[in-house]
């Protein structure tokens, strides 16, 4: 609740002490003018200033889109993908409360969170922590992560399938790193196909 989280990409960091930010001095990210900007979960909780809002897709109710109010980092949105076999958070946010915690309980909890790629590693291991499940990333991504926790599995296959087929996750590379060995994952669900692939 107290490790440091950058203001401008929203990564948790394993620090309580102000520190540069790897994933922000990267030039696909990038330090804003007035110099970069910290917080933690206890702090954005305690401010009562954010809340998370949930929205079905217009056209699958079994997605709901997920942001926080007012934005938060780079304006992050994750997925919830409601299937017969359980839920799937598709990538995550930073800000997370007791009402979100409720509310997704209420949908049925999350089952597994996977994510794309870096700029949605956020605070990943509170959400595990908070729902009792594992966080997917890409193996090749591993240089990237901030925050490591027991409930990260690194997967180096090149599609995984989640909730007995229900949702495939498939590294297409892409916006991360751009080359085969550091892709980005796409997701399709079934029977429906989303091309949702991150690029
Ligand atoms: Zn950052």
């Amino acid at each position: 609740m107290d490790l440091m989280i950058c203001g401008m990409c929203g990564a948790q960091h394993d620090t309580r002490a102000f520190k540069s930010c790897k994933i922000c001095d990267d030039p696909r990210q990038y330090v804003p003018p007035d110099g970069q900007t910290w917080t933690t979960l206890r702090e954005m909780q305690r401010s009562k200033k954010y809340s998370n809002v949930f929205a079905p897709d217009k056209y699958d109710s079994g997605v709901i889109s997920i942001h926080t109010t007012p934005q938060v980092a780079i304006g992050q949105r994750a997925l919830l993908l409601c299937t017969e076999g359980g839920n799937l958070l598709w990538d995550c946010l930073t800000y997370l409360d007791d009402v979100t915690v409720q509310a997704i309980n209420e949908l049925g909890g999350i089952a597994a969170i996977v994510i794309s790629h870096p700029h949605y590693y956020s605070t990943a291991l509170h959400w595990a922590a908070a729902f009792g499940c594992k966080v997917y990333l890409s193996a090749e991504d591993c240089e990237w992560i901030m925050r490591r926790g027991d409930a990260h599995v690194l997967w180096e296959e090149p599609r995984m399938d989640f909730l007995d087929g229900q949702v495939t996750a498939v590294k297409v590379g892409g916006h991360y790193r751009a080359v085969l060995r550091e892709p980005t994952i796409g997701f399709c669900s079934s029977p429906r196909p989303l091309e949702a692939f991150k690029r």
